[in-house]
């Protein structure tokens, strides 16, 4: 029998691995693999595009649908110019807190996963415990959809997935979506003595964020839906978080970028709004284009999550409700890899254990309380697979 690791222990280790977005995954990825091995546990990797960073997912017990997959992002956010008072990549125990980088947000959650492990299998469970790891959570969720579709394709199908994003152990149905782009326009370069001759991409550009303002303020106008009223604002914005171009004051700017986010309410559907902004973009681009061919407005995607909708009567929030005996249920503001395993046809709600204020934070931590109450979770959800 291997050495059975406490989820202290099991998060010792995790924390250990700094695997900002920026940079791989791939040594935290091998560590849980060889874990997982030596339980005599398979599992799978989903490798992004040039190799440097995986997803993986396992399989506990029998090779059987009706499972439930609890998932988590590996990587965390970076510390540059954070001001910590240990070092973030190890965990220290203070005041009831659990402080490294990635305690909360939420390698906290994956080891308590892991941690379950054995126990699932000494349990002998007759529903298998699902783990899914992804990467690139905090680059827009990008690593996640490739795992879930893999999931779906290659595993017997769950009943339900508990997503583990810090929430205070608090079951959360529903979170809004987002779809972000990089827009950059292509204007003319002319003299602005001669400005009727070229075109400005920068002036191009603020009729579309104009239009960003108005989306904002018309959405705000209209009575919520049911299911939009839930969320603080109850209705779908519009941003425009940066913005560069242009050269000098007296030339026409030839380019501009920004980027334009949407964060829309469940009920909506994400793609209505991207037609929009399509449509939107199309009609300015042809104007800029009757100035000066060569103009152009191109659309980068960057981020996507579809949003979590509250299901009627979901497998994954009975689940929750009687693990924890929460009958309350919530709605976030962040986004989480739980919109495209709902997108994918599974029940799906976010559960785990800290607050998400904490996430990000210089000395990021994780209180003890809270860790142990994921731990309960864990062995109420093993007590419940073997049913
Ligand atoms: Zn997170």
């Amino acid at each position: 029998m291997p050495e059975r690791l406490s989820p202290q222990q099991i998060l010792n280790r995790l924390v250990a691995f700094p695997t900002v977005s920026r940079d791989s995954n791939l040594d935290l990825i091998a560590w849980v693999e060889a874990y997982l091995a030596d339980w005599g546990v398979g599992s799978t990797r989903v490798p992004n595009a040039d190799g440097s960073k995986a997803a993986l997912y396992a399989s506990v017990g029998p090779d059987a649908p009706g499972g439930v997959i609890l998932s988590g992002h590996s990587d965390v956010v970076p510390v540059d110019g954070q001001d910590w008072t240990t070092d973030p990549w190890t965990v220290v125990e203070r005041d009831g807190r659990l402080i490294g980088r990635g305690t909360c947000d939420m390698k906290g959650f994956l080891a308590l996963a892991l941690a379950a492990v054995p126990c699932a299998l000494q349990a002998g469970v007759k529903r298998p415990l699902q783990i899914a790891i992804s990467y690139d959570e905090e680059l827009g969720c990008t690593g996640a959809l490739p795992m879930v579709q893999a999931m779906a394709a290659g595993l017997p199908r769950a009943a339900a997935v508990v997503v583990g994003e810090p929430s205070m152990m608090r079951l959360v149905t529903g979170h809004k979506g987002g779809h972000s782009f990089r827009v950059h326009l292509r204007g003319h370069e002319v003299h602005s003595s001669i400005l009727h001759t070229g075109v400005s991409a920068i002036m191009q550009g603020a009729r579309l964020i104009t239009w960003a303002n108005r989306m904002n303020a018309e959405n705000a106008a209209r009575p919520p839906g049911a299911m939009a009223a839930l969320f603080d604002p109850p209705w779908t914005t519009v941003h425009v978080g940066t913005i560069t171009g242009g050269t000098a004051e007296n030339i026409t700017a030839r380019d501009c970028s920004f980027g334009l986010g949407f964060r829309v309410v469940p009920g909506e559907d994400p793609d209505t709004w991207v037609s929009r902004l399509r449509s939107e973009t199309a009609g300015i681009m042809a104007e800029m284009q009757a100035v000066h061919p060569a103009c152009d407005i191109r659309l980068e995607p960057t981020f996507f999550v579809p949003p979590l909708v509250p299901e009627t009567d979901g497998a994954a929030e009975a689940l929750v409700r009687r693990l924890t005996g929460d009958n309350a249920a919530g709605v976030v503001s962040y986004g989480t890899e739980a919109g495209h395993f709902q997108a994918c046809g599974y029940s799906t709600v976010v559960c785990g254990p800290g607050d998400i204020a904490q996430a990000h934070q210089p000395d990021e931590w994780l209180s003890v309380a809270q860790f142990d109450a994921g731990w309960q979770f864990m062995q109420a959800l093993v007590k419940d697979l073997c049913t």
